[in-house]
């Protein structure tokens, strides 16, 4: 890895760390070579810290230090971006990300549409909104509108109609999320399950 330290004057090179679970940026820190060797030698994260003028190896005090998993140099080599397992909140404000974020999993484009399921239950009327008369009408309902779309999955799967199979099953899928939350459970719950069983 051929790291160009030398870009900027003081021979620092920006590291952006990424918790490699959950994909999210926790916090950006500055390196030398120094730091950059700290690390791989420690396999925990070591900065040059601008303010304390020295190596600081982030955890030294709290304990909250980020295991290396893997380092990868940007297109100009003079960007490091930093996957690490965090040990506990990475910002020393208490939050996991330096941003004032929880560093949960999210699914894309599925916990769009859980946000929005969400939002339908807690602001939406049923004149206005599907998902909303769905949640109105209640849980036996909901329950019985998933076992209706597995059956439809079901049977075309034993057809060959590929477009048929496909929007049944996206059928499924949406009428199971809504279940889900009015169970109180998100995707999270269910993906945290099936990594207990991994
Ligand atoms: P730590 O490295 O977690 O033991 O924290 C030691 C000190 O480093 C804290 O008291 C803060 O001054 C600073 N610090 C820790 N984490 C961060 C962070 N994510 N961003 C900026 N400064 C931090
Ligand atoms: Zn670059
Ligand atoms: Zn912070
Ligand atoms: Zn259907």
């Amino acid at each position: 890895m051929k790291i160009d330290f030398n870009k900027n004057i003081d021979g620092l090179v920006p590291a952006i760390i990424q918790d490699v679970q959950t994909k999210n940026v926790l916090m950006l820190g500055y390196m030398n070579e120094e730091a950059f060797n700290k690390t791989k030698e420690l396999n925990k994260v070591t900065f040059y810290s601008r303010s304390k003028k020295r190596l600081w190896t982030k955890g030294e005090e709290s304990g909250n230090y980020l295991s290396l998993v893997d380092i990868k140099l940007d297109c100009d080599n003079d960007t490091l971006l930093i996957q690490v397992n965090p040990s506990g909140p990475t910002c020393h404000k208490g939050s996991d990300t330096c941003w004032n974020e929880d560093n949960t999993q999210t699914f894309g484009f599925i916990s769009q549409l859980e946000d929005i399921i969400k939002d339908r239950k807690e602001n939406s009327s049923s004149e206005d909104s599907y998902v909303a008369s769905l949640f109105e009408k209640g849980m036996n309902k909901i329950a019985q509108k998933v076992g209706e779309e597995a059956v439809e999955v079901v049977i075309e799967a034993k057809d060959d109609n590929d477009d048929l199979f496909i929007s049944e099953s996206a059928d499924l899928l949406f009428h199971y999320l809504i279940l889900l939350q009015a169970k109180g459970f998100q995707m999270e719950d269910v993906i945290k399950e099936l990594k207990k069983r991994h």
